[in-house]
């Protein structure tokens, strides 16, 4: 029997209500909820994901500011930005779109960011406090990810989810909260080292894939009946499409043959990840002190 197609975009939406309910709630308060969105040069992906963002701010009656600097701006001029933007009471969140160009150093940028305002979860604090289990922002997508496994309720305790990739963005910090108590999954993480990678793929109940290789994942990788999470979103040269490319994700959409559940790409996990944005950006405006 074929999967069950998980659908993302129903779930994010719910999400997105909520998220307007408060900052509706806020507004009452005289506070308008702001996310500045920083974006370096005009990589096409990265252009049409801040324009999403905005879109869904905006939508959800919060604030963006956009700044826009080009390719080769200096590390120091955006630097200055952040420290500018950390002291700016009117903004609640920071994000810097990745990846940077190439003479720039991300890790000093992402720890350049006041945690109080690290709505995409990547500061080295926000990421303590992710593995100790304490409060502060979940990155996005790992968020995104399990919120969505939670609310389909896939049994998650004492399953096995295998993760395929090791980013700091996906993979990494999903196999965290894979591993928590509250999720009390037990985790697998495969990356480029690993030895046949399908002898882990078959063992999976719930399958992760967040690698950037297209359809790597195919049908004969996945156990009968397993949930698979499509995290990869790749662009596909297609001189069928007017763009000139296809989004495709890093699972054959063949292994829907196998699957119990299958999330797709479009509309699976990415519309998750933005909803989980609007999520920490609507928290960081209620705790944030206003003194
Ligand atoms: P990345 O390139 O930083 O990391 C990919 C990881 O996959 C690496 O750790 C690598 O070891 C592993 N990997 C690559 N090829 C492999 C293979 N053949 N076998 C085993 N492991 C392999 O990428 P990322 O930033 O983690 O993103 C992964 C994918 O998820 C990309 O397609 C990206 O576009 C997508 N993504 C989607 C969202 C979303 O909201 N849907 C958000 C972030 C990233």
């Amino acid at each position: 029997m074929p999967a069950i197609v998980i659908d993302g975009k129903a779930v994010s939406l719910k999400i997105r209500e909520e998220v307007k309910q408060r900052a509706a709630a806020l507004g009452e308060r005289g506070i308008a909820p702001c996310l500045a969105v920083v974006l370096l040069g005009e990589n096409p992906a990265s252009l049409s994901y801040v324009t999403a963002k905005e879109k869904a701010l905006t939508e959800a009656g919060m604030k963006s500011r956009d700044i826009r600097l080009s390719a080769g701006a200096a590390e120091t001029e955006l630097l200055s930005l952040i420290a500018e933007l950390n002291a700016d009471k009117t903004v609640h969140g920071i994000l810097v779109q990745l990846p940077l160009p190439a003479h720039i150093n991300t890790d000093r940028i992402i720890s350049a960011i006041d945690p109080a305002k690290d709505v995409d979860g990547f500061h080295p604090v926000s990421v303590g406090n992710m593995v100790l289990g304490r409060p502060g922002f979940l990155p996005c997508t790992p968020h995104g990810v399990v919120f969505l496994l939670k609310e389909l309720k896939i049994p998650l305790s004492g399953a096995h989810a295998v993760v395929v990739g090791r980013s700091n963005i996906v993979g990494v910090p999903l196999a965290n909260l894979l591993v928590r108590r509250d999720v009390n999954a037990t985790v697998t993480i495969c990356h480029t080292g690993t030895r046949d990678l399908s002898r882990h793929t078959l063992e999976a109940d719930i399958l992760i894939a967040a690698a950037g290789s297209p359809a790597l994942i195919k049908p004969e990788m996945v156990k009968p009946g397993a949930v698979v999470i499509d995290v990869g979103v790749n662009r596909v040269p297609d001189s069928a499409k007017e763009k000139g490319y296809r989004l495709c994700g890093d699972v054959d959409p063949a292994a829907a043959e196998n699957a119990g559940y299958i999330t797709p790409v479009p509309g699976g996990v990415g519309p998750m990840t933005i909803a989980m944005l609007l999520q920490n950006v609507v928290q960081a405006a209620e705790v944030y002190n206003y003194e």
